[in-house]
C-alpha cells in the first residue's frame, strides 16, 4: 500500500484507517459468513443488525428525543431541498430561509416550488463570508419553519449556535453533523448527506420530528414522503447497505473518540492551530469574518491567485491534498471533519511557513 497522504478535500472525505480497513475485510467476507456485505440481502439478520446498530449509536450519540424518527434515505442532501418543503409547505404554506452561501442558494430555488418562502438574510454583497447574528433578520409569524445551513462548506463559515427563535427550526448539517452537541429538540427536521462527516456518499440522514410525518399532501409520490420510509424503518425499498454499513462503523468509531463533546473539543483545537497560522502573518487571508469561523472547513486565500495555484500544487507534491478551494470563492480550502488527523494539520502550518519564506508577494 502506498503511504497514505493527508486528504484535505471537502468531501467524500477522510475517513478513519481502521474503519476503510475493516470494511475492506468484511465486503470479502462478513463476519465469517462466507458472504461480503455488499452480497448479502438487506433483510438478512446480519444487515438488518448493522442497520439497528447504526442507528442506535446515531441517536445515542446525538441524544435523539424517543418522538424523532431517523430515516437513512438516498438522493443525497440535495434531494431534501425539494422534499422538505414537498413534505411540509403544501397549500402553498410560508417558510423562512437564511441564505448563507451555495447550499442554501438551492434549498430556496427548490422551496420556491412549493411554498411561499421568505429570505430573511443574505450575505451574498459579501461572497457569503458571514452568517447572521440572533436579531439581524425577522422571522415571518406564520412561517412553518426556519431553514438555515449550519457549516457554510463552500465558504468556510458555520453558525456559531443555532438561530434564537420560536419557530421550528430545520437544518442541512451535511457538513457538521456529529462535529459538536446539537439540541435535537429544537428542529423539525436535521438532514445531512452522509460523505462529509459521516462516511460514503450514497446515504442521507434524516432525522425528523414524528408529528410532521402527517403533515404530507395527497398528491406526493410513495417514495418522497417521509412517512413511507419511516413506516418501513428505511426498508421500503432496498437501502444503501454499503454505506450504511459504513457509517455504523464510523459511529462506533466516534464512540471510541469519547462521543460528540470529545470530538468537538479535538475539532476546535485542530482549526485554532490553522487559524493561529493564518491569523499570525498577512500573506495568508481567511475568507471568513472571525465569529463566523467554521471549524471544519478552513477557506484562505494568497497574496495572488497564481500563489495559490503553485502553493496546492507543491502542498500536494508533500502529500497534503485537496487544499484547492471551491470554484465558486477561488483559493485554498482546508477541509477537517471529525476524522482528520491533528498531524496532517501540524504539518500544513509547518509548509504554510515554509512557503512564505520561500515566495514573498
Ligand atoms: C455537500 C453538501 C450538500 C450536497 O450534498 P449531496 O449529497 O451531494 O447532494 C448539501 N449541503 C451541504 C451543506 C453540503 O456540504
Amino acid at each position: 500500500m502506498g503511504d497514505r497522504v493527508f486528504n484535505f478535500s471537502p468531501g467524500p472525505a477522510t475517513l478513519p484507517l481502521e474503519v476503510l480497513e475493516k470494511a475492506g475485510k468484511d465486503v470479502v467476507d462478513f463476519q465469517d459468513t462466507g458472504i461480503g456485505l455488499i452480497e448479502m440481502s438487506h433483510r438478512s439478520k446480519e444487515f438488518m443488525t448493522v442497520a439497528a446498530d447504526a442507528e442506535a449509536n446515531l441517536r445515542e450519540l446525538m441524544n435523539i428525543p424517543q418522538n424523532y424518527k431517523v430515516l437513512f434515505l438516498q438522493g443525497g442532501a440535495s434531494s431534501q431541498f425539494f422534499m422538505i418543503p414537498m413534505n411540509l409547505l403544501g397549500d402553498k404554506k410560508k417558510a423562512t430561509y437564511l441564505d448563507t452561501g451555495t447550499w442554501s442558494n438551492k434549498a430556496i430555488k427548490e422551496a420556491r416550488i412549493f411554498g411561499d418562502i421568505d429570505v430573511a438574510f443574505s450575505s451574498e454583497d459579501s461572497s457569503f463570508n458571514r452568517v447572521p447574528e440572533d436579531g439581524e433578520y425577522t422571522v415571518s409569524e406564520d412561517s412553518e419553519y426556519l431553514y438555515y445551513v449550519s457549516n457554510n462548506t463552500i465558504y468556510g463559515t458555520q453558525f456559531p449556535t443555532a438561530p434564537s427563535t420560536s419557530k421550528m427550526l430545520v437544518c442541512d448539517m451535511s457538513s457538521d453533523i456529529l462535529s459538536r452537541p446539537v439540541d435535537v429538540s429544537r428542529y423539525g427536521i436535521i438532514f445531512a448527506g452522509a460523505q462529509k462527516n459521516l462516511g460514503p456518499a450514497g446515504v442521507t440522514i434524516v432525522i425528523i420530528r414524528e408529528d410532521l410525518l402527517d403533515t404530507t399532501p395527497e398528491n406526493v409520490p410513495t417514495m418522497l414522503r417521509y412517512k413511507t420510509h419511516a413506516d418501513k424503518d428505511s426498508m421500503f425499498n432496498t437501502p444503501p447497505c454499503f454505506s450504511i454499513y459504513v457509517m455504523g462503523e464510523v459511529l462506533k468509531w466516534l464512540k471510541r473518540q469519547g462521543g460528540v463533546e470529545a470530538i468537538e473539543k479535538h475539532n476546535k483545537e485542530k482549526a485554532a492551530m490553522l487559524y493561529e497560522a493564518i491569523d499570525q502573518s498577512d500573506y495568508y487571508r481567511g475568507h471568513a469574518e472571525t465569529a463566523s469561523r467554521s471549524i471544519m472547513n478552513i477557506s484562505f486565500n494568497l497574496p495572488t491567485p497564481e500563489l495559490e495555484v503553485k502553493f496546492i500544487a507543491e502542498a500536494a507534491a508533500i502529500g497534503l491534498n485537496g487544499l484547492k478551494g471551491h470554484r465558486s470563492i477561488g483559493g485554498c480550502r482546508a477541509s477537517i471533519y471529525n476524522a482528520f488527523p491533528r498531524n496532517g494539520i501540524e504539518k500544513l502550518v509547518a509548509f504554510m511557513r515554509v512557503f512564505e519564506t520561500n515566495n514573498p508577494a
